[in-house]
């Protein structure tokens, strides 16, 4: 089996039918060599914690950038009141857990950590439940709700964790954003299957646009179904009182599953799911995943419940932040380079060639510059782009710096809106 690696993206390498695992892994050994071998970098190395300027280590030289690649948006990872939150948290109750949640593994502070991020969202205690990541959040919520009678209907551009979340039960996913689609899925499906349940996210990862919530919301509900948002990108950033995507809409008691991370805005890790308290219970007793694995460690959670508190303690990191992204975003759009729909800290900018993003990539490297180029399977093969999330601790001299280095590598490059 010969795989051409000048085109091979890694979705290739994922089922190859005459190779036996090891096989498999040889070549793929093989890719990632000629990778190096041809300067291509799949991994860079930090040195130094999550912040707007790293260290960072590229081949053999260890430099410092500006980074654009992480999703602490509020710069929370190193905001001194969770640090010190932290050391409280494992002083007090130690470095681990030792145990499942249903077998000695619930502790006080998982309560204060569900009780936490519940009235986050103005709801009780019973209505949250607390997962060790965001992907889990979402991929045992979906797997233990949805079985083989079911349905559940995802815009395509949801996170692989929602897809993982669907192989126990039917999958159809509609065009992005694309409502006449929906509803005609909603309407062909409704007397299908038993449960009909419609997966968006609030703020799509790679074009940091967002779902029409309250357009979608009626739909689901003129066709008898049942809506699940994800809003990992949304809370803390978006909404009046930083509640995310749903906010503003008024439907955040009305939405049937919200779920999220704790490993963006609140600087740390974990997941949690919002619901009735039925469902809830549901998952938290029935879901393999909490049932058979240990959950979040003292630390992590005394960290994140001050993070959720300093969002209404400290707005002013949400008002830098979008001070940032306005600055930002009109400079890039100023020059003519093309930011999509973006409304939201994730900010792309749109190339459609993968190789001529990847040389893009480097060239910023280059000037000091740290970010993402996201091509194919994360994004359709023509639209390839450099994904930067913005953050609160970005300075205005970062911004300068960076909007003149896509200014020069623009020119150089010939990079224009399509
Ligand atoms: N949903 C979306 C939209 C995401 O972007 C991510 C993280 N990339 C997740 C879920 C998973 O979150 P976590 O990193 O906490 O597992």
């Amino acid at each position: 089996m010969n795989i051409d690696f000048t085109t091979a993206t890694f979705k290739d390498f994922e089922n190859i039918p005459d190779l036996d695992m090891m096989e498999r892994a040889s070549i793929y050994y093989d890719f990632l060599d000629y990778m190096k071998s041809n300067g291509h970098r799949y991994r860079l190395q930090n040195n130094t914690g999550c912040s707007s300027v790293m260290s960072v280590t590229a081949g053999n030289a260890t430099k410092e950038f500006i980074s654009f690649v992480t999703s602490d948006y509020l710069g929370f990872t190193q905001h001194p009141k969770v640090k010190q939150a932290a050391i409280e948290g494992i002083e007090k109750f130690g470095a681990g857990t030792a145990a499942t949640p249903l077998i000695g593994g619930y502790y006080s502070y998982h309560n204060d950590l569900e009780e936490k991020i519940a009235s986050f969202f103005g709801r009780k205690q019973e209505e949250a439940v607390i997962f060790t990541t965001g992907y889990t959040a979402n991929s045992a919520t979906l797997q233990i709700l949805l079985q083989k009678e079911d349905i559940a209907i995802v815009d395509m551009a949801v996170h692989a964790s929602v897809y993982e979340g669907c192989i126990l039960t039917n999958r159809k996913t509609f065009p992005h954003n694309n409502l006449e689609a929906l509803e005609q899925i909603l309407k062909t499906s409704e007397n299908q299957y038993r449960t009909k349940l419609v997966v968006v996210d609030g703020v799509y990862s790679q074009d940091g646009d967002t779902a029409p919530i309250e357009e979608i919301y009626h739909l689901v509900k003129k066709y008898n179904a049942y809506l699940m948002v994800d809003d990992v990108h949304g809370v803390g950033i978006l909404g009046k009182t930083g509640r995310g995507t749903i906010e503003n809409t008024g439907l955040l008691d009305k939405i049937d599953i919200i779920t999220g991370t704790f490993s963006k805005t609140f600087g740390n890790l974990g997941g949690y799911v919002i619901a009735n308290k039925k469902l809830t219970n549901f998952i938290r007793f029935q879901s393999r995943q909490q049932i058979f694995s240990a959950t979040t460690p003292p630390p992590t959670a005394t960290g994140i419940i001050k993070a959720i508190e300093l969002i209404d303690e400290e707005p002013q990191w949400r008002m830098k932040l979008w001070d940032n992204i306005n600055y930002f975003k009109k400079g890039l759009d100023d020059m003519g380079l093309d930011t999509g729909t973006t409304c939201s800290a994730v900010i792309p900018v749109k190339i459609g060639d993968p190789h001529i993003t990847g040389d893009v990539g480097r060239l910023l490297l280059g000037h000091g510059i740290y970010t993402n180029p996201i091509i194919y399977p994360a994004v359709a093969r023509k639209d390839a782009r450099i994904r930067m999330s913005m953050t609160a601790t970005h300075e205005r001299e970062h911004l300068d710096k960076t909007l003149n280095a896509f200014e020069d590598i623009k020119n150089k490059m010939h990079i224009a809106k399509k």
